[in-house]
């Protein structure tokens, strides 16, 4: 069985055909997902996806890109992070790829809106969904001042070099691996998933980005996600199985959360 760590089933092109998306879930042995938040706004509609069922959970947070919608405090993260099925943190953390004309200096809000989200997974002990994207110095470098020690996580999507990986490992994070494996130029990230100790390793989709070959283009859904545990499984020279079974174990021991073999999602 397969889990989806990182997916946006919120989103439009995805949620009106969630039926069929969980029909294809259960076709490719796709038995969990994590639904991830990334403004306040849509936090209503991916906790009724984890409310709603038993193989979903969600996250609460708001994504480093999010301009222009209601800023995240304190208090709300932590009375929102108490609904049940809420799992997690984030998705969390530094983008300085689109900065528009502005300097890594000007994005001093990101920085503090991540440290908000920092502490949050501090007071609620659940782990922090990082995002981080030309911005890796400054995303370790705020969780090292802000949570060292005290907060666990995962730097999704993992498009870093082995350095990153290395340091992110070393404050005791996971490392979830995407489509982007297979990806032809993504020969540098190939050989640091090589290296990642299976056991910190979790897959995702990132849906509906990044979909995996031979579907690069398309929409993305949690049905792809065997197709990243494969490149991972030939990377490390494992059979599909063994990487199945120890990203799921990682991504309950995590999150918190058991996967039911037997929790196939219906449609
Ligand atoms: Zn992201
Ligand atoms: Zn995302």
């Amino acid at each position: 069985m397969f889990v989806d760590s990182h997916c946006h089933l919120s989103y439009p092109g995805l949620h009106e055909r969630l039926d069929s998306i969980r029909a294809e879930m259960a076709a490719n042995r796709v038995d969990a997902a994590l639904c991830i938040c990334t403004t306040l706004e849509e936090f209503d509609t991916v906790h009724a996806l984890a409310a709603a069922h038993d193989n979903f959970w969600c996250s609460v947070g708001v994504h480093p890109d999010t301009e222009g919608l209601a800023e995240p405090d304190l208090q709300t993260l932590l009375a929102l992070a108490r609904r049940e099925r809420v799992v997690a943190i984030g998705e969390t953390g530094l983008d300085y790829y689109r900065l528009n004309g502005r300097s890594v200096a000007d994005m001093e809000w990101q920085r503090e809106r991540f440290r908000v989200h920092i502490r949050a997974a501090r007071e609620t002990g659940l782990p922090l969904v990082i995002h981080t994207r030309s911005a890796s110095e400054d995303t370790l470098a705020v969780l090292a001042e802000e949570g060292a020690g005290q907060v666990r996580g995962v730097f999704h999507c993992f498009t870093e070099t082995r350095a990153v990986a290395r340091a992110a490992l070393d404050l005791g994070f996971h490392i979830s691996f995407s489509g982007i494996l297979t990806f032809r130029n993504a020969e540098e990230l190939r050989e640091v998933a090589h290296e990642v100790p299976l056991e910190r390793c979790l897959i995702e989709t990132d849906s509906p980005y990044l979909a995996p070959a031979p579907h690069r283009g398309k929409t993305n859904t949690p049905a792809w996600v065997p197709l990243v545990a494969a490149k991972l499984a030939e990377l490390k020279g494992l059979p599909l199985e063994t990487v199945a079974a120890a990203t799921t174990r990682n991504f309950e021991q995590l999150f918190g959360v058991r996967v039911a073999a037997d929790a196939h999602p219906s449609a």
